[in-house]
């Protein structure tokens, strides 16, 4: 291990705090020899499990930070690692099993539940998740220029049944606080459109990306605001972020969670309850707890439903209801997402 690397990278965490979002999100590992030596992991036993894929090893250092060293199989890790599991081909798995391209409307607009639509604001995300649901989507052809912007605003002012406008990813927090604005600033000149929520794991992965200026422009849209954040396991939950969720707590803006059920990483309902409470301890409420999607590359991480189920009774007996999730999963052609 070389002393000088764990030095460098450990005095760039201790300023961490200081940084902008910018500054932090740049700070990001893709190298899986400066990864083990940052956490200080056997790099023979790294070598037997990981592996190299398109879908790149990308992961903020201020997540890194959360992990624990010596760990190999820390819950955070392994979300990120890319590892050879996921060149074994599984039946039923396949690179779009949601046919999200089927509603695919215009490039960048998804519509394909009644009174609300998708819109993928940026075409890549701070962080790679492995279990990612679209981790093949073709970003190329839906990055949101101010042409197609254009169009999938007239979409949405044409069509009147649009009541809330969903902003997905890859991460729409990935836009600069002046450019999010001038997106809020358009998505709410269309009348019909009351409520604006925005799906982003950035806040989880890099804290800082909160803002005062996008927090301000949150709280002051003329529309109803819910951010959706999406952690996965405890350790994701710490003091930055509760800090950084203060503004938007003392708002009239929604905080929710959404996580994904996870083999080896939270498939236990300990795990998920202590997520819930640490969520609730920042303010934030469970929304839905989802079931992999059958993507490629993501069959290693797929829980068994009726294990799925069994660990939200579990949670029930142990939480008051409204810190429970909604199990649920996606399934292609349904008018909403299935409840299991
Ligand atoms: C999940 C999802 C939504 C929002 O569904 P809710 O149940 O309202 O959270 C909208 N569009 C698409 C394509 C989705 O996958
Ligand atoms: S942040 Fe979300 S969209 Fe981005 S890689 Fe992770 S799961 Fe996928």
């Amino acid at each position: 291990m070389s002393a000088v690397i764990e030095e460098r990278w450990a005095e760039r965490l201790q300023h961490s705090s200081n940084w902008s979002w910018q500054q932090v999100s740049s700070n990001t590992i893709e190298d899986i020899t400066v990864l083990a030596e940052l956490l200080q992991l056997d790099a023979n036993a790294l070598t037997k499990i990981s592996a190299g894929s398109e879908f790149k090893l990308r992961v903020p250092l201020t997540f890194v930070s959360r992990m624990q060293a010596g760990d190999l199989n820390d819950p955070l890790l392994l979300q990120i690692l890319p590892q050879k599991k996921e060149h074994q081909l599984a039946p039923g798995f396949s690179h779009d099993p949601l046919d999200e391209q089927r509603y695919n409307v215009s490039p960048g607009l998804v519509h394909k539940y009644r009174g609300r639509v998708l819109l993928t604001a940026a075409v890549s995300c701070p962080i790679n998740c492995r279990y990612c649901f679209r981790r093949h989507f073709p970003y190329d052809q839906n990055r949101l220029s101010q042409d197609s912007l254009n169009t999938a605003l007239d979409y949405i002012r044409d069509d009147n049944s649009i009541r809330e406008v969903i902003l997905s990813g890859g991460e729409p927090l990935l836009l600069n606080d002046r450019k999010f604005a001038q997106l809020l600033d358009k998505i709410e000149s269309v009348p019909h459109v009351k409520q604006i929520r925005i799906h982003t794991r950035f806040p989880v992965a890099v804290p800082q990306r909160l803002t005062k200026a996008l927090c301000e422009r949150l709280i002051d849209s003329r529309a109803q605001v819910a951010v959706v954040l999406h952690a996965n396991h405890p350790n994701e939950i710490d003091q930055q972020l509760k800090h950084h969720l203060a503004p938007l707590n003392n708002s009239s803006v929604t905080l929710l969670n959404q996580s994904v059920l996870l083999d080896g990483i939270n498939n236990q309902s300990a795990t998920l309850c202590k997520l819930s409470e640490k969520l609730y301890e920042a303010g934030v409420l469970p929304y839905y707890l989802h079931a992999t999607d059958p993507v490629s590359g993501t069959a290693h991480f797929r829980v068994d439903d009726n294990q799925a189920r069994d660990l939200v009774h579990e949670m029930t007996n142990q939480l008051p209801g409204y810190l429970v999730p909604t199990l649920v999963r996606e399934i292609s052609g349904r008018p909403a997402k299935t409840r299991l």
